[in-house]
């Protein structure tokens, strides 16, 4: 299976070019693309990594990826994520994309594209989050709306969207789970006069600083007693991994838009 990796001078993206080269199990790294203006152009990206040449340097050239690759694994930022997937679909490609905070219009592109071709679009890789996702759903389906949820996500001072996908993704599965739209009553952020708060919502609250790799806590809280179900990602590695595997999953898939459950066979 060859991979290409859109976003490969990023954080996300070098982490999985070392996961695919330390340990291939039949990938194979075949590009990786960054912006014209990235430092790293030009260098193998093995040897950015320490990890010894493998004859991929960084390019600018996405056209020669697409054609390379049977798989993309895209971890940019939301206007070159749509503009992937529409790539993806003209050149009948798989594309996995971890990249967060994508508009509803910039969702509808990666949508429209997935009818071309196979999309596997997950705001976060991990197991143990996916797993998070259908428990929260449960819970909020068994508490009436005297629980009060609210959703706390933490993340490093680089991270540029907030809420995070992950905690948008939270907030939907309980919203789900207790049957109502997210967009009616999710409040994303609190300050002033804000009056009491309303049964139904669900709150947002986020937390940028350090080095933080990714908290997640979602609270029913009633009276006399709160639940709180967490997750704490301590390596970001973890992501890569699952984006890694969520690129093993969709090679030869029909088209169709997929989700981490897909590929983590939690559906
Ligand atoms: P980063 O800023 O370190 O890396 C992004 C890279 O994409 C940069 O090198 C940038 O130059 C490149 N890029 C941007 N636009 C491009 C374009 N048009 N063409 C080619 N390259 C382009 O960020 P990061 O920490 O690696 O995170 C990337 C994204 O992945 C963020 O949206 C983040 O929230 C998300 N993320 C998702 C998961 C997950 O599990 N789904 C996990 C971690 C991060």
């Amino acid at each position: 299976m060859k991979i290409a990796i859109l976003g490969g001078g990023g954080r996300m993206g070098q982490m999985i070019a070392r996961d695919i080269i330390a340990d291939p199990r039949g990938a194979q790294l075949v590009a990786s693309v960054d912006h014209a203006q990235s430092p790293l152009l030009g260098r193998d990206i093995g040897e950015v990594l320490g990890l010894g040449a493998t004859g991929v340097a960084l390019t600018a050239d996405r056209d020669a990826a697409f054609d390379k690759a049977d798989v993309l694994i895209d971890f940019t930022a939301p206007p070159a994520s749509a503009e992937h997937a529409a790539l993806a679909a003209q050149h009948g490609k798989a594309l996995v994309v971890g990249t967060t905070g994508l508009s509803p219009e910039q969702e509808a592109a990666l949508k429209k594209a997935a009818e071309k071709t196979a999309i596997l679009y997950a705001a976060n890789m991990s197991v143990g989050v996916n797993v998070l996702l259908s428990v929260v759903a449960q819970v909020a389906k068994m508490l009436d709306d005297q629980y009060d949820i609210e959703v706390f996500e933490a993340h490093h001072r680089h991270k540029v969207d907030a809420p995070s996908g992950t905690a948008l993704a939270l907030a939907r599965a309980a919203a789900a789970g207790r049957g109502v739209k997210l967009d009616e009553v999710m409040v994303p952020a609190r300050h002033g006069y804000t009056g009491p708060r309303k049964p139904g919502d669900i709150g947002m609250s986020v937390f940028r600083g350090g080095d933080v790799v990714g908290d997640h806590t979602v609270t029913f809280a009633g009276t006399g007693e709160r639940i709180e179900l967490a997750h704490k990602a301590s390596d970001r590695s973890l992501f890569a991994k699952g984006a890694v595997t969520a690129a093993r999953f969709l090679a030869g898939k029909p088209p169709g838009l997929y989700g981490m459950k897909d590929a983590l066979g939690l559906s």
